[in-house]
């Protein structure tokens, strides 16, 4: 099943021998017509489905009306997004970009620049977690400090102190005269799908408050709806300085934020930081877009209603199968089902039958549908997940 043999492309993908055509919904359609039913979402970005009818209609019409300024001028549509996500949000201010990883560029030089411009240019150290994924920087990758990532690319920026995910005593215990921030995933993504109880993220707030840190949080895979809540961190009932987020926000078209508090977010003067696309009127029309959908009264509820199902029947199977599936763990839309073996050859089968899911580690399933999928959705993947199990022996 593997093509990463094409020469005229970097070999940095293991990809799965298949090409999409076309995207209705949670399907996604090959060049025979063969349906899959898409509950890998692009990993966590298709928030809304494939070509959403509203999306493709406000793209449509922002394609055949401007497609790029700069932000040498204003751009009126980033200003409704922003004041939107404001309006929603713990945040005082955003500046938009193109990706996950810009966003957290922003958040990482907000953290250092708030410090310094507050009498502390010595606070420039942030605290992050192991198997934590913040993107493919060097500044990020160094984040993690993870040797899959870092191999071969040092030397790594300075100034991170990893411990064990949500270890609230190794993180205190990491605490310097120069720590400016601490920086986590309230869910892990890549990690393997690991949340952080409210309890957790409330300390964090607690210690950081009492170490005058700014808390960050990398919502790019868990948040936008996702858990249910428009940020993940909100099921805690506490907020933090800055978030960075992308993925669903742009349901397919390349959009990130970096959202802050205005005590933070003013240090970022005029000058001091920029980009050329981001924010530009394309990646705002559909911005725009998600968030008329995102902002209905009940997109969210339902949102957790068929996650909790989701879930729901996933345990159900675990109950049924429980020599091959060994946890079910996750929020809201965000779940990972470990496996007793490995799942690689799983979801290749899985792809043969015509369902999409993602991988964390070696063993664990990574469940990232649309946000839109319906009960209907959800029996239909069941069923495709139990006749892999089933497959695979060992019936309880
Ligand atoms: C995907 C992801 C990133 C990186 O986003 P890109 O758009 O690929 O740069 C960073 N952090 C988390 C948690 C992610 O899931």
């Amino acid at each position: 099943m593997i093509a990463n043999t094409y020469p005229a492309l970097m070999p940095c993908y293991n990809r799965l021998n298949v090409a999409f055509e076309r995207g209705e919904g949670v399907y996604l359609y090959d060049g025979d017509g063969k349906a899959y039913l898409d509950f890998a979402g692009g990993i966590a970005v298709a928030s809304l489905g494939h070509c959403h009818p509203h999306l493709v209609d406000v793209l449509k019409k922002q394609v055949e009306t401007l497609w790029h300024t700069s932000n040498m001028y204003r751009i009126p549509a980033q200003e409704k997004l922003a004041e939107r996500l404001v309006d929603a949000s713990f945040a005082d201010s955003v500046f938009f970009t193109n990706s996950g990883v810009e966003a957290i560029e922003c958040a990482l030089k907000l953290a250092r620049k708030a410090q310094s411009s507050t009498g502390h240019p010595e606070r420039y150290r942030v605290i992050t977690y192991h198997n934590a994924f913040h993107g493919r920087s060097l500044a990020t990758i160094s984040a993690t400090g993870r040797e899959k990532l870092t191999k071969g690319f040092g030397p790594l920026v300075e100034g991170f102190d990893q411990v064990d995910f949500l270890d609230i005593e190794a993180t205190r215990a990491a605490i310097t005269s120069e720590t400016a921030a601490i920086m986590v995933e309230p869910v892990q993504g890549e990690g393997g799908i690991l949340t952080a109880t409210p309890e957790q993220l409330q300390e964090l707030r607690a210690l950081a408050d009492e170490h005058d840190l700014l808390l960050v949080f990398d919502e790019i895979q868990c948040g936008m709806g996702r858990s249910g809540k428009l940020f993940a961190f909100e099921w805690a009932g506490i907020e933090p300085d800055i978030v960075a987020s992308a993925k669903g926000i742009g349901s397919g078209f390349p959009l990130g934020a970096c959202l802050a508090k205005g005590s933070v977010a003013q240090h970022l003067t005029a000058g001091s930081h920029g980009t050329t696309y981001g924010g530009n009127p394309l990646a705002m029309a559909v911005g725009n877009g998600v968030m008329d959908i995102m902002l209905e009264d009940d997109f969210l509820p339902t949102v957790a209603e068929n996650a909790n199902y989701l879930r729901k029947q996933l345990n159900v199977l675990m109950q049924k199968y429980p020599e091959t599936i060994v946890d079910v763990r996750g929020l809201g839309m965000m779940l990972g089902v470990e496996f007793s073996c490995e799942f690689r050859p799983v979801l290749e089968g899985l792809l043969a039958d015509g369902f999409l899911c993602a991988q964390a580690g070696t063993n664990v399933m990574r469940l990232l549908p649309p946000l839109i999928i319906t009960k209907t959705d959800i029996d239909k993947a069941i069923s495709f997940i139990e006749n892999a199990v089933a497959k695979l022996g060992n019936k309880s």
